[in-house]
């Protein structure tokens, strides 16, 4: 289908809402029935039609569409958060003496899901190192019944050869899920090479305005559908309307941003590659990135994050250019109209848990600002390393 028939228009149904241009915001909990036989025929279809907000919104339902549509899979799910989508896929998928191969260094959130939440329900686990397809292989026990993938990481931005850790799990008959959060739905389409689930968080690009926490489950009716009946209706990390509603104000403008501030990234990252001040720039479609073939392969475009090693004496130099930054916001997370840096020195200290990145990367993602003043910006700020 084509992708702006998808973001304007299918799914809408104006007739039915009053020839309302923008879909109609279903605020309820719930849905009445004037007849006892009514109310059942309700209770039968209570996962596709109106019956409690928990399982079915009509405002909810027509993100649900778009978003299938979008990545060309028969059925999506939001939920209230990305790690509530990863735990909800993940919880399906497992029971007790069942075993786990998951990238190493996944989001924090996923690697605390198999650590502290499935290890006291007996499902096992083992990180691999996702650059070598065949760690999954190796890492592999008769028991196996999950491949985790996350490509590239946010932090870092380890690429995985997707297709090639697809096929073996399918020889072996395990299912996939990938964490598709840095490249979202347009830049890197994770179904196409064979993963059985995509996930994503819908906080960032897909809302992009830094106002809702959301995330997205893609995929087989029947897989979804599995997860829908069990985990997302107990665990209830639903998406409510009204965010509903403002991801379909986003959708609108999806390409568009994600291209500017792809566009801006790449001029950015050239800037950063040649300035003094900067010992390295990670940034996969940069030339020298490690898996750069690898990247341009399986995403059509690279996003707008990306991590910089200053060349700085000490912890202080990398301070001096944050608190320098003026255009750029020092917050978590990404994907909305506004610049960000991410310092990992911000994550060390007393009372903080140990973390093995290096002290010296500033993790910086591009918005929607002007470009030229975005590299101006950096430019008086890494004068201050
Ligand atoms: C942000 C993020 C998540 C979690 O999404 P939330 O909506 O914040 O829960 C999961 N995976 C990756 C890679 C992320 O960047």
């Amino acid at each position: 289908m084509e992708l702006s028939w998808i973001l304007d228009h299918l799914g809408e149904e104006r007739e039915a809402a009053h020839a309302s241009v923008a879909p109609p915001l279903v605020r309820t909990s719930n849905f009445s029935f004037p007849t006892v036989a009514a109310f059942r025929e309700g209770l039968k279809r209570e996962f596709d039609a109106p019956f409690y907000s928990r399982g079915h919104n009509p405002t909810v339902a027509i993100l649900r569409r778009k978003l299938a549509a979008i990545d060309g899979a028969e059925d999506a799910l939001v939920l209230s958060s990305g790690a509530g989508a990863m735990a909800a896929a993940v919880i399906a998928l497992t029971s007790a003496g069942d075993h786990v191969v998951c990238v190493q260094k996944p989001y924090g959130w996923t690697k605390k899901l198999l650590t502290d939440l499935l290890a006291r329900f007996h499902v096992e686990h083992t990180f691999v190192d996702g650059t070598d397809a065949e760690n999954y292989r190796r890492a592999c026990r008769p028991t196996t019944r999950l491949f985790i993938l996350e490509s590239p990481n946010s932090l870092t931005f380890e690429l995985t050869d997707i297709e090639a850790v697809c096929r073996i799990a399918k020889e072996k008959g395990i299912l996939s899920i990938c964490d598709n959060s840095h490249s979202g739905p347009l830049f890197q389409r994770t179904l196409s090479m064979g993963v059985d689930l995509n996930m994503y968080t819908a906080s960032k690009y897909i809302n992009g305005h830094a106002d809702v926490v959301a995330g997205v489950i893609t995929g087989r009716k029947e897989l979804v559908r599995r997860i829908m009946e069990k985990e997302y209706m107990t665990l209830g990390a639903v998406v409510s309307p009204d965010d509903a509603w403002l991801m379909l104000r986003s959708l609108r403008t999806l390409p568009l941003r994600m291209e500017r501030s792809a566009e801006s990234a790449a001029k950015v990252a050239t800037f950063l590659g040649s300035h003094p001040k900067v010992a390295e720039v990670l940034w996969p479609f940069a030339p020298g990135h490690p898996q750069h073939d690898l990247a341009r392969k399986q995403m059509t475009r690279c996003g707008a994050l990306m991590s910089v090693r200053l060349k700085a004496k000490d912890m202080a130099g990398v301070e001096r250019f944050c608190d320098g930054l003026r255009y750029f916001l020092m917050a978590v997370s990404w994907g909305g109209y506004e610049s960000l840096a991410l310092p990992t020195c911000a994550f060390m200290g007393p009372g903080l848990p140990s973390t093995e990145l290096p002290w010296d990367l500033v993790r910086i993602y591009i918005g929607l600002e002007d470009p030229d003043a975005l590299i101006d910006d950096l430019d008086q700020a890494l004068a201050r390393v």
